[in-house]
């Protein structure tokens, strides 16, 4: 979309204060995912659970000069406004008009199940026939459907839209925006909320969609559907897909037989396609398509192609192979008694004799009593052997599931339960409603499967901020240093892990890495600290917050603000040089500094240096020093500014050891991982990171044997040779072969013998009683990280950021 301020206002009847010039390309809601503020308007949206007024100053302050309320909440200079009288019917309006602009053909997709996988599969089928547009996720709201809908350009041909309701008379406005031309109704559950009164009501509401429609493709197993259709809609080219064989569309044969492709019957036409996975739900989807694409003229064969090339999206069931040889099927997408019995025919097709299941409380607001007298019948007739009920509600039922039954208050209780940490050789389906988060159960079951993992427990990091927290003032902030993809422990989780906790900052060494924090929702604020040239564009759109440590750097951010166009005063930090001599202002430079401040459209959020010798004792003397000038040097910046940013100067060593010079934040690195060069404070840290393996094979090797590359190791006299399967293309320095380093196996040390090779290398472990398969710690407890980086002749740091991308990382909280 691209509109200014004016059309906008005219559009949809509203006021405008301000300037009526302004191009408007984005919206906002939140003002925490606000990421460009170029060309964005903010619109606080009020419902009746939120007002989006209260965000409208963050977002302000952000940098966004457009706000589109319902009153106007604050007097802020060079800020439009555009009063509505209602904030979901403005985007409505909008949405309505920007449709009318364009003359594409539309498909209008609802129903209670699949309509995000029809419509993500008719996608797939017609985007490089048609330049398509899509909803985006699950996009089909009152709010959501206007916002995909604003998506739509000149250039597209097609739409492709999802439109849902969750309560009556919500179909009618959202058939006035969008009436498409072919209208798609999916499976009608028999789980509906409870705010319609009935299925009939239900359905009456639902195929308003299609008042407008030329064509109605629609799923006819259910009588009542296609009854209502017929009658209201019998002028109009009406076309039913569904396994009943009354449908216009359906199978002919026995579907459940894999053996054969499925025979198509369309209208009087028959033709076979090849679908493998056969669950009702699934087929369905498919018939529906296959309607789609035959009205959209495709010849058979082009059908079969197209079905052949779909994206197994459907695997909403997941399965995969677990620990202890279990099958893990994971259906934690939604818990309803429709998708209950779905995932019971999909666990029935494979056959491993022993089942169990593991099910959570529903959130529907059906009647309990009934629901689960349901529920328990149904899993009955399944044969399962255990039983695990997750929630307070399911529970009380327990005894009427005829299996091993056992009850747990939540997801936690479930993965710590010794006897279902036993299981082997069977089938376990997870059946949970998602705010149980039973998709962690699957994490833990198939945990172990690679072999070579860096785990990070980020509790443990919580900890050690805390500890480090614990020796400063309230409120002094802190920002986490995660350069360097968190000192190689993991891009976006860590940090959004330490969001969730409300760290105050977060620094990035480059522009790249603060857009892949952007990317993946970090919306804390970001300081790049090497903002190369080439990347302002980026910072700016990212609303990144670069480190400015020299006039060339400063110069020419400032000159891409301006040609960026930018109107508000941009957030940087001043990097002061005080010992270092890395990067950074000195004394001499601070009159210019401060006149360039002054003129520019720059707002310094903090000042800060860095510490070269904080870990190091002997060097107090120096170490006060820099503090003193730092000290000096950002008195004088400030006395400058009209107004007080941060001041910063200690790191992880520098909180320990100087803490009375906290200023207003500091910045944590490795102490996050535990590491600390005070032994008091070290006491209490605790270890974050655990690089782990197992061993792949054990050997008997005689007196004299070589192992490995170049003969570099010969048995002294016969002995146990493990090889694990990690190497140097792992991070593991070659140089600690040869007995340099060891590995820790049941909490006892091994050395490492014979040259590291790329992918493996081999322990010789003597007579202990290990065994292939066990586990094998490069470092975590013994050895420790550090002792790993004396092995190393290097430190922490080091060890962690080479730690290779190809190691998979993991994360372990509560
Ligand atoms: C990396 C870094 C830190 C963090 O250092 P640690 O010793 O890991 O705590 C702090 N400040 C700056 C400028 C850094 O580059």
């Amino acid at each position: 979309m691209n509109y200014t301020t004016k059309q906008l206002a005219e559009i949809t009847n509203s006021q405008l204060i301000g300037d009526e010039n302004l191009h408007i390309k984005n919206i906002a809601f939140d003002s925490r995912n606000i990421f460009s503020v170029l060309n964005t308007f903010f619109l606080a949206i009020n419902t009746s659970k939120n007002s989006g007024e209260k965000y409208i100053y963050s977002a302000v302050e952000k940098g966004v000069s457009v706000i589109i309320s319902e009153r106007q909440v604050l007097e802020i200079e060079n800020v439009t406004w555009i009063i509505v009288e209602d904030s979901v019917k403005f985007l409505q309006d909008l949405a309505k008009y920007h449709l009318h602009k364009f003359d594409l053909k539309t498909i209008g997709i609802t129903g209670s199940n699949g309509k995000t996988i029809v419509k993500e599969w008719l996608y797939q089928s017609l985007f490089d026939e048609f330049i398509t547009v899509k909803s985006p996720k699950s996009f089909n709201s009152q709010i959501g459907l206007p916002i995909s809908l604003l998506e739509i350009n000149n250039k597209h041909q097609l739409g492709i839209f999802e439109v849902g309701i969750s309560k009556p008379n919500e179909m009618e406005i959202l058939e006035d925006i969008f009436p498409p031309q072919i209208g798609i109704l999916t499976h009608i559950g028999s789980a509906h909320s409870s705010n319609f009164k009935d299925e009939e009501q239900l359905i009456d509401e639902k195929i308003l969609l299609f008042k407008n429609s030329e064509i109605i493709i629609f799923n006819g197993d259910n009588e009542l559907v296609v009854n209502k259709i017929n009658d209201l809609y019998l002028s109009k080219k009406l076309i039913s897909f569904g396994l009943k064989h009354s449908n216009n569309i359906y199978i002919k044969n026995d579907w459940k037989n894999k053996n054969e492709d499925l025979k198509i019957r369309y209208f009087d036409e028959d033709f076979s396609v090849p679908v493998q996975q056969r669950d009702e739900a699934t087929l369905i989807n498919v018939l529906c398509v296959i309607a789609v694409l035959k009205e959209f003229g495709f010849s058979n064969s082009k059908i079969i192609e197209k079905l052949n090339a779909l994206k197994s999206i459907e695997m909403r069931l997941e399965s995969v192979n677990g620990l202890r040889n279990n099958l893990i099927i994971n259906d934690s997408f939604n818990l309803d008694l429709d998708s209950l019995k779905i995932a019971f025919q999909f666990i029935n097709e494979y056959n491993k004799p022993l089942k169990t299941l593991i099910i959570t409380d529903f959130v529907e607001g059906k009647n309990s009593d009934q629901l689960y007298h349901e529920v328990a019948e149904l899993t009955n007739h399944q044969n399962f052997g255990k039983v695990f009920l997750i929630g307070n509600e399911i529970s009380k039922f327990n005894k009427l599931f005829r299996a091993e039954t056992y009850t747990f208050n939540n997801t936690s209780e479930l993965i710590e339960n010794h006897l279902f940490n036993q299981i082997e050789n069977e089938i376990i389906l997870l059946k949970g409603a998602r705010k149980f988060e039973i998709e962690r159960v699957k994490n833990h079951l198939e945990l172990q499967k690679h072999d070579t993992v860096l785990e990070v427990n980020l509790n443990a990091i919580l900890h050690n901020i805390n500890v480090h927290k614990s020796l400063l003032k309230p409120e002094t902030k802190m920002m986490a240093m995660v350069k360097a993809y968190s000192y190689g422990l993991g891009g976006y989780e860590v940090a959004e892990f330490l969001q969730h906790h409300h760290i105050d900052y977060l620094g990035v060494a480059y522009a790249d890495e603060g857009v892949d924090l952007r990317k993946n929702g970090i919306t804390t604020p970001i300081m790049v600290m090497n903002p190369e040239q080439h990347s302002y564009d980026i910072i700016i759109d990212f609303n990144l917050e670069p480190e400015i440590y020299s006039f060339r750097v400063l110069e020419l951010f400032n000159q891409q603000l301006i040609r960026k166009g930018i109107q508000q005063k941009y957030p940087i930090h001043i990097k002061l040089e005080t010992g270092m001599h890395r990067l950074g202002f000195k004394e001499d430079e601070l009159g210019e500094l401060i006149e360039k401040l002054n003129s520019m459209n720059v707002k310094v959020e903090s000042i800060f240096s860095h510490l070269s010798s904080s870990d190091d004792f002997n060097e107090k003397e120096y170490t006060l020093e820099q503090i003193e000038v730092f000290k000096k040097n950002s008195e004088k910046l400030i006395s400058g500014l009209n107004y007080t940013p941060l001041r910063h100067i200690l790191n992880t060593s520098g909180i320990v050891n100087y803490s009375e010079y906290q200023f207003d934040m500091v910045r944590i690195g490795i102490g996050m991982a535990g590491i600390s060069s005070n032994t008091e404070i070290k006491k209490q840290l605790q270890s974050a990171v655990s690089f782990k393996t197992v061993i792949s094979q054990i050997s008997e090797v005689n007196q004299g044997d070589s192992i490995g590359y170049s003969r570099k190791y010969r048995a002294e006299s016969g002995t146990r040779i493990a090889t694990i399967p990690v190497g140097y293309a792992d991070g593991i320095p070659r140089l600690i072969g040869n007995k340099a380093g060891n590995v820790g196996i049941g909490g006892i040390i091994f050395p490492i013998v014979g040259n590291v090779c790329m992918d493996m290398m081999m322990i010789k472990i003597d007579d202990f009683a290990a065994k292939e398969g066990d586990e094998v710690i490069i470092f975590n407890s013994k050895p420790s990280l550090e002792e790993f980086a004396d092995y190393c002749k290097t430190i922490p740091y080091e060890v962690l950021t080479s730690i290779s991308r190809r190691v998979k990382r993991i994360y372990i909280k509560d």
